[in-house]
């Protein structure tokens, strides 16, 4: 802030101070640096939105009408309300920190967070471990991980003068500074006091959110209190090792501390627990001993004791230091955000009202993860039928998982993550659905490119006429035509055997060899039969993909049919944020995971592998661009596997057309769980622990790791619904003589 402040004008916003009469703003100029700190104060007992809109004043009456170009720029989500109407020619998000991982973190962060990831030009994150986490959220996300003011802390390795407080602790000493809250590992503070009663730790920094009474006291424990950044290098410079004895879990996960390069700095080696940003900058120097345990954090201290013995170390400390500095960070931000000024349109934004926890229950009966099919039914049916209080968080921006759809810059309703065609011989499942949406009656053709000829498939009559010159006129004839060339197995257990066994080599490798290969990386001989089962072979001249009893797609889109099933009083819904964000920050009876399984079970027997696909998204200027809605291009010589041309599906009328090419990949979202015997077998290993948590529910393509249609996920979680309604009320039965008698 004190670099801007050379060529800005810098407002800070601090936090507001309670038990003033009126609300109003304190500002005072930071003679140093320029930057003018606003602290405003408010009456104690105003509501949330109260003191929102008392903010919102406030910030109006600082801000002004400035005149020139204005950046807003946010350290936490949580000043977003108040001061998201403000115009800006650039909304800059600084995370710093996981900041809902925090203890006692409020609920309405993580949906302010997306709200802000949604208004900002840029995110800039404090370290690796959160750009990692947040680079898919938005499209300019960029690393900027602790950098230092190595002139400010070298004057901790030159003479100068104790502080009082410090100057009577013996020595060898070992020094923290900074926050002292649940980020740190008491239990190791305690533990290396003991062991070492000879050494005196040295606590410099403010006890925030945990109880003092929580803090070790021992005689060789000194806590200072909270001191100034300019005194940091006074109290450094009495320190034999610094420390960062951080405890290891959900705060400490992303975390990047600047305090690494700036104790290097100031001539201290540093012994820390294992944090992964600290291992992936500094764990390669000797200078930063990493220790998983108490035994080696004391092994590391003693290590550190050693070192300094001779200065050579300090000689790689000092070369990495010289790569680093807060003048670099300060341009390559000032670079970015100069660019975003420059072709900014300066609009008043338009903001929908914030949702106040109020508002918003602390606590559900459910959380489910994923707002695709598996996620919406369960969650329509447990607000809808058992009156239970729902939430419902998905990862990505929007709802629908897969069969998500959109309209795109021509108009044309498409299919985000590839064509989704609706068919089901289950009249339950499609009454279900028919309560969210009318239907278009569309029955799916697809036509394959074999040398540029294009011929019906699933192979029928029609076909074997096209490509051999025939005329074979019945079934019979096409029937023979076909067990002439098929070679029959004993028995059929590969997809290659299925298609073999009944068409023989040559259709094989026309039409499936080579696109199986593309789509699932590896030859048909290697996969279930189950997969090249889904493609029939006829001997009349039914063109039809499918033959269900149902076969439609949702008049104005799955999106719409999705928001209509999730529409309830008693469904909240949580977009853009992940599972592991959310799991802490909302208590809840029961979760229904529709995730990737292993995931869940954070990859304990390795990763069940997955097929990923590639979507390429193109607009036609031509009003048809192929004759029916998908294309197959079977040729292993062409890169994908097909093409789906949406106007066929939703009957839509324009000058332009949009289509989407599929390029099968190992890389990228989980789409299909790939079936061979030993995935299933990793998966059932899943499945043993999923059944021994009587609190999950796992439903859907990734969570039971099935090859499963639309219609078979809704079956499923309809079913999964069902056991579960009855299982609660037998329950309840059991609780209610009690509840009586009492
Ligand atoms: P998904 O739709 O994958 O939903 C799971 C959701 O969970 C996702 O939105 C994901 O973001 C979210 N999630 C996962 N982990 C987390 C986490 N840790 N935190 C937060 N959120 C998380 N079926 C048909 O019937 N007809 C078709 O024509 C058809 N075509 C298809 C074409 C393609 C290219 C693909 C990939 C599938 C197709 N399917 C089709 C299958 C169909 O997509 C699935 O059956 C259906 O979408 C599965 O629904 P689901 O809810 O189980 O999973
Ligand atoms: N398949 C093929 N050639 C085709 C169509 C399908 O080899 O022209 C094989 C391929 O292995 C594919 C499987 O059959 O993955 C199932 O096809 P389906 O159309 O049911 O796949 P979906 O895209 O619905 O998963």
């Amino acid at each position: 802030m004190s670099r801007f402040a050379r060529s800005w004008q810098v407002l800070f916003w601090e936090e507001p101070d309670y038990g003033a009469a009126e609300p109003h703003l304190v500002t005072t100029m930071c003679q140093e640096t320029g930057v003018s700190v606003a602290t405003p104060q408010l009456p104690h007992g105003l509501s949330r939105a109260e003191e929102a809109a008392a903010l919102k004043l406030l910030v109006d009456e600082a801000v002004g009408s400035p005149g020139k170009p204005v950046v807003r720029w946010y350290y936490t989500p949580m000043m977003l309300p108040f001061s998201e109407h403000v115009a800006a020619d650039c909304v800059v998000y600084d995370c710093m920190d996981e900041l809902a991982n925090f203890k006692g973190a409020p609920p309405e962060l993580l949906p302010l967070e997306q709200r802000l990831i949604e208004q900002a030009d840029l995110v800039f994150t404090g370290g690796y471990s959160l750009y990692e986490a947040k680079r898919d959220r938005h499209p300019a996300v960029h690393p900027f991980p602790s950098s230092v003011d190595a002139a400010h802390f070298a004057v901790a390795r030159t003479v100068g003068v104790e502080p009082a407080d410090q100057a009577n602790i013996l020595g060898p000493r070992l020094g923290f500074y900074g926050v002292v809250d649940e980020r740190m590992d008491l239990a190791l503070l305690a533990e290396i006091a003991d062991a070492r009663p000879e050494w005196s730790l040295v606590i410099v920094g403010p006890v925030v959110k945990i109880s003092e009474a929580d803090l070790p006291r021992r005689a060789n424990i000194h806590y200072l209190g909270g001191k100034q950044y300019a005194e940091l290098p006074d109290y450094l410079r009495g320190w034999d090792v610094a420390l960062m004895p951080f405890a290891i879990n959900e705060a400490t996960r992303f975390i990047s501390p600047t305090k690494t390069p700036e104790y290097l700095a100031a001539g201290c080696p540093v012994v820390s627990t294992p944090i992964t940003d600290v291992i992936r900058h500094y764990g390669d120097l000797e200078a930063v001993k990493i220790a998983g345990t108490p035994a080696e954090f004391i092994a590391g201290c003693e290590a550190a004791l050693a070192l300094r013995k001779d200065p050579e170390w300090l000689r790689p400390v000092d070369v990495m230091l010289k790569t680093i500095s807060w003048d670099l960070s300060f341009r390559a931000m000032a670079n970015l955000i100069e660019e975003a000024i420059a072709t900014s349109e300066h609009v008043q934004p338009v903001v929908s009202p914030v949702v106040w926890p109020s508002e918003r229950p602390q606590a559900y009966d459910v959380m489910i993860v994923g707002a695709g099919f598996a996620g919406a039914v369960m969650a329509e049916r447990l607000a809808n039928d058992a009156g239970k209080r729902v939430l419902v968080v998905d990862r990505r921006p929007h709802v629908a998982g897969n069969a998500f759809d959109r309209l795109d810059d021509a108009g044309v309703l498409i299919h985000q993550y590839g064509p989704h065609i609706f068919h089901t011989n289950s009249a339950d499942v499609f009454d279900y659905l028919s309560q969210f949406t009318e239907w278009r009656q569309y029955e799916h053709r697809v036509l394959a490119d074999v040398d540029g000829k294009l011929v019906p498939m699933p192979i029928n009559r029609n076909t074997l006429n096209l490509l051999y010159g025939l005329n074979l006129e019945t079934e019979e004839e096409a029937a023979a035509f076909l067990a002439s060339r098929a070679e029959p197995v004993d028995v059929v257990r590969t997809s290659a055997d299925v298609v073999i066994s009944a068409v023989g080599r040559e259709l094989y490798e026309t039409f499936f060899q080579g696109y199986t290969r593309k789509q699932w990386g590896m030859d048909p001989s290697e996969l279930d039969k189950s997969v090249t089962s889904r493609v029939p072979t006829r001997t009349n001249t039914d063109d039809r993909y499918f033959t269900d009893t149902f076969q439609a797609m949702p008049a104005e889109g799955y999106t719409k049919m999705f928001e209509r099933m999730l529409d309830h009083p008693n469904i909240d819904l949580l977009l853009g944020v992940d599972f592991c964000e959310a799991r802490e920050a909302y208590p809840h009876k029961h979760l229904v995971f529709t995730g990737p399984i292993d995931e869940y079970f954070g990859y304990c027997y390795g990763k069940l592998p997955y097929r990923s696909l590639e979507f390429r998204h193109e607009i036609k200027d031509v009003e048809q661009h192929q004759p029916v809605a998908v294309i197959n291009y079977p040729s292993e010589s062409t890169p994908y596997t097909r093409i789906t041309e949406y106007k066929h599906l939703t009957g839509q009328v324009s000058d332009r057309t949009s289509i989407t090419y599929e390029y099968p990949s190992a890389e990228g979202d989980p789409y299909y769980p790939i079936p061979r015997p030993e995935n299933q077998a990793l998966f059932k290993r899943y499945e043993a622990l999923a059944l021994a948590q009587g609190d999950v529910s796992f439903v859907g393509r990734l969570a039971t790791y099935r090859y499963y249609n639309m219609d078979q996920v809704v079956g499923q979680a309809l079913a999964t619904y069902r056991r579960l309604a009855a299982r609660w009320a037998e329950q309840d039965a059991l609780e209610l003589p009690a509840t009586q008698a009492a």
